[in-house]
Order: structure tokens, then sequence, then C-alpha cells
């Protein structure tokens, strides 16, 4: 059934490849990009026959979420945090982990989904079964701990407990909250020798997110929908 999804970072990568199955599918889109107006491949979609609306979004921005919110007035069924920076993969003493790094990953990769649903739950609130999909990586998993990469581990750690927290707080208001791993995807940031193209990625992830509900929230899981040590 066609639905209403609400996906930042949409202007690349895997959140690109979302917003363009939701759109082909049928789905109505608010796809955010930090500046809509260079987001030639999302914009290319809104060109196109079906529902698809591009709003400018930083997720570390409270505000600007809280106000594209209120504008639209719609419910929607399924927010996908997608919107993530990766950090450098060097060991405990590269100088690259200094205190503006720790803080810069942590607002967007944490903060920015606490942000974004707090911004929306409205929304949520509004649609009959809404529901929140994180996207957080095997790489925040700490029974796969490997050292390296601290700084982005570490904040894909937090960003899973936070979304198993949103799926403790929201469930008896009707919202179920899932955490995926999308695999490791070849996008600016996965890299050319990644396994898995973003459309494969995104086409996994959407089936996981119209599976997720009250019975299954909380679930840490992949883009095949295998479970995830975490
Ligand atoms: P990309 O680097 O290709 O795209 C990242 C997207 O996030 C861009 O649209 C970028 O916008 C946006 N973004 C970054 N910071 C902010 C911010 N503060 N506010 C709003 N948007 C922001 O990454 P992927 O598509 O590969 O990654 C998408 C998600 O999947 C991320 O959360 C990532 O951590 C996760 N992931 C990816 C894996 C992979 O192998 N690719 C593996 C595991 C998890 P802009 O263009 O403006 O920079």
């Amino acid at each position: 059934m066609a639905q209403t999804i609400l996906i930042t970072g949409a202007n690349r990568g895997i959140g690109l490849a979302l917003a363009r199955q939701a759109h082909a599918r049928g789905d109505s889109v608010i796809a955010t990009a930090r500046r809509p107006g260079e987001a030639e491949a999302l914009n290319a979609l809104t060109r196109r026959s079906g529902d698809i609306t591009v709003v400018g979004a930083d997720v570390t921005s409270p505000e600007q979420l809280a106000g594209i919110a209120a504008a639209e007035k719609r419910p929607i069924d399924l927010v996908v945090c997608n919107a993530g920076q990766y950090h450098a993969r060097g060991a405990l003493d590269d100088p690259a982990y200094t205190a503006e790094a720790w803080s810069g990953t942590l607002m967007t990769n944490v903060a920015g989904v606490f942000f974004t649903v707090r911004a929306f739950l409205p929304n949520l609130l509004a649609a009959s079964a809404g529901r929140v999909a994180v996207i957080s990586s095997i790489m925040g998993s700490s029974a796969r701990a490997k050292g390296n990469a601290y700084i982005y581990r570490a904040s894909k750690a937090a960003a899973t407990n936070l979304a198993c927290n949103l799926a403790a707080e929201l469930a008896p208001q009707g919202i179920a909250v899932g955490a995926y791993h999308p695999g490791w995807v070849r996008t600016d940031m996965g890299g050319a020798a990644a396994d898995v193209a973003a459309e494969d990625s995104a086409k996994g992830l959407l089936a996981r997110f119209d599976a997720l509900g009250l019975q299954s929230t909380g679930t840490v899981e992949d883009f095949e929908g295998n479970p995830i040590p975490f």
C-alpha cells in the first residue's frame, strides 16, 4: 500500500536509492538534503510523475527540522534517518581524532537521529502505524569490535542504542522503530570496493521497513533481515 516516507540525506548514496525506489513504487516521498538546490539527481525525480517533495534540512539543526515538520501537515508513515558521516579509520594515535571530529560526527550520526524523530513525531502519530528506520552500521556492533574508526564506530553504537530506546518509549504510542545495517555499499562513503550496489541495499531495506511493526520493534538487522549483534 502506498505510504508517505521521509528520508534524510536523500541527495546521494543509499538515501537517493531509497528515494528513487520508494517514488517508483508509488509512495509519497519527502526527501531532505542539506543543499536542495544542488541535489540534481533528486530534483530530477520531481520532474517525473509521482509525488516527491525535496526540502532542505541539516539534521544537526533541530530548528530546521521542526520548521519542516510544522509546514508538513501530512501524516508520515515512515521516517528514515539515513543522513550520516564517516570519519577516519586510524588507530588510537591517529591525530584525526580531534574534539571537533568527535562532536561533529556524533552530532550528525546520533543527535541528528534524535532531532529528526522528535521533530516528526506529531506526523508519525497522525499516521495509522508510524515507523522509524535508523540507518546504523555493523561497525557499531560491540560484539564485532575490531578497533580503528573509533568515532564512526562509537557513533553507530550510539545510533543503534538510540533506536532501541526510542522503540521502548514509542511502542505504547503505536510507533515501531528499527535499526538497520545497509550492507557494505558502493557509495561515496562505502567506496568502489564495497560489495553491495546502492539499489540492492535500498531494495532490501525497503522490504525490511515494510516488515517493521510493533511485533518487531527494536529490531537490529541488516538489509537482508539477518540479525545484527550489538
Ligand atoms: P554518503 O556519504 O554517500 O551519503 C551521506 C548522506 O548523508 C548525504 O546525503 C549527506 O549529505 C548526508 N548528510 C551527512 N551529514 C548530514 C547532515 N548533518 N545533515 C543532513 N544530511 C547529512 O553515505 P551512504 O549513502 O553510504 O550512507 C548512508 C547511511 O548509511 C549513513 O548513515 C551511513 O553511516 C550508513 N552506512 C553506510 C554504509 C556503506 O557501506 N556505504 C555501511 C553502513 C552504514 P551531503 O551530500 O550534504 O553531504
